[in-house]
Order: structure tokens, then C-alpha cells, then sequence
């Protein structure tokens, strides 16, 4: 799994964060996302793919 964001596209929602803190964190001083492992193990897989799909502006793409 490899993952990306398009930083321009965040809006600071945060879902991410909720669903995968251990890939996702927001910057303190504008929220936006901050990617902590752009090729996270497995077990965080299912939680990488439910943040893709939460993210309201679609700022976050998983490939394979
Ligand atoms: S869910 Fe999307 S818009 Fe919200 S912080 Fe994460 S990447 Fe940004």
C-alpha cells in the first residue's frame, strides 16, 4: 500500500485523523493532514482505506 495527499485539497476536516491516527495527524497551526507512514503495515490497511473514503475533499489516494 502506498499512500498520498494533495495537501491543496485538505480542508482541515480531520476524519482521517479519527479513523487512522497512527497515518494521519493535522498540522496544529491550519489542521491540515500531515502523512506519519506513506506505506503503512497491514494491520492498518482496512483504517488507511476507510480515511481514503471519509475524506470529504478526496485529498487522500492509496495504490496499491
Ligand atoms: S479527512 Fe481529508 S480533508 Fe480532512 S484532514 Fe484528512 S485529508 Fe484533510
Amino acid at each position: 500500500m502506498k499512500i498520498t495527499i494533495d495537501e491543496d485539497r485538505c480542508c482541515g476536516a480531520g476524519q482521517c485523523v479519527l479513523e487512522a491516527p497512527d497515518v494521519f495527524d493535522q498540522r496544529a497551526e491550519d489542521g491540515v493532514v500531515v502523512l506519519l507512514d506513506a506505506a503503512p503495515p497491514a494491520e492498518l490497511h482496512e483504517a488507511s482505506r476507510s480515511a481514503e473514503q471519509l475524506c470529504p475533499t478526496a485529498a487522500i489516494e492509496i495504490s496499491e
